[in-house]
């Protein structure tokens, strides 16, 4: 297990020009999220939902990795498997920051893939930053079924939480950074780690600072420096504690 977690949310591609929830009054791009990333979007309003994340996905083909992705993938290349990055980002930006797919955990799913919808199957397919129903008319290649964005919507379960979890329990040092703390308790989790920085640009409410050993109320790219410092020589003593 990582002796150092980075959890990241939508205020690290702020500055690479997505909006956050909170910036876009919870209308993410002019669409009310409570309807278009709900559990029942799908069903209820299919033709609203597949457009949003077409939109979504298509936007992300301009949009270019800020200085903190790239210092934060520059720090996993390094230190490999002391340090793990879990984002509840949908976007791609710390891929194209040099990230490798299998060096990122996506909590909440991934706007260039599409999944099957039949629970037998739920094969996923990466289709770049195209429209949802020009992948193969719209099913599923494997089983015909229809599709739908890989993300995972409000109300549903995420699966990936458990890798979470075994996580949380096992770091040393946590690193949260432009998370309102709203979808995931970030008190919870820095009361389990020996120390913890969180950087946000303003304080949130849902986020009580006093459970976390370092505070930073910037901008990302601001803070980043300081973050990756603090990482470096926590695990640059500890490694060469393990060599005495
Ligand atoms: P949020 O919108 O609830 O909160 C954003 C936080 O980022 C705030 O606390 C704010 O102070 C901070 N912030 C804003 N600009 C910042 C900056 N430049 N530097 C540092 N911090 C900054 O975001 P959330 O907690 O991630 O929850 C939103 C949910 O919506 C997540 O589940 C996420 O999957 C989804 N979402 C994703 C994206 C994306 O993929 N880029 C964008 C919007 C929403
Ligand atoms: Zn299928």
């Amino acid at each position: 297990m990582a002796k150092v977690l980075i959890l990241s949310g939508a205020g690290i591609s702020a500055e690479s020009g997505i909006s956050t929830f909170r910036d876009s009054g919870g209308l993410w791009e002019e669409y009310d999220v409570s309807v278009v990333c709900n559990y029942d979007s799908m069903q209820k309003h299919e033709e609203l939902t597949i457009e949003f994340y077409d939109k979504r996905r298509a936007e992300l083909e301009s949009k270019e990795p800020n200085y903190a992705h790239k210092v934060i993938a520059d720090l996993k290349r390094r230190y490999g498997r002391d340090i793990v990055v879990i984002t509840q980002n949908v976007d791609n930006l710390f891929e194209k920051a040099g990230l490798k797919s299998s060096d990122i955990i996506h909590l909440h799913g991934f706007l260039r893939e599409i999944r099957c919808q039949d629970p037998y199957c739920e094969q996923i397919f990466d289709i770049g930053y195209t429209k949802q129903r020009e992948f193969n008319g719209g099913g599923c290649p494997s089983c015909g079924s229809k599709l739908r964005p890989n993300i995972v919507f409000f109300g549903e379960q995420a699966p990936k939480y458990e890798e979470l979890g075994r996580h949380v329990q096992d770091c040393e040092l946590l690193v949260v950074i432009g998370t309102s703390g709203n979808v995931i308790g970030v008190n919870t989790m820095a009361q389990f780690a020996t120390r913890s920085i969180l950087n946000n640009y303003e304080p949130s409410s849902a986020i009580n600072d006093a459970y976390f050993s370092k505070v930073l109320y910037k901008k990302a790219t601001e803070a980043v420096d300081e973050i990756a410092e603090e990482i470096e020589s926590f695990l640059d003593s500890i490694n060469s504690l393990k060599k005495l």
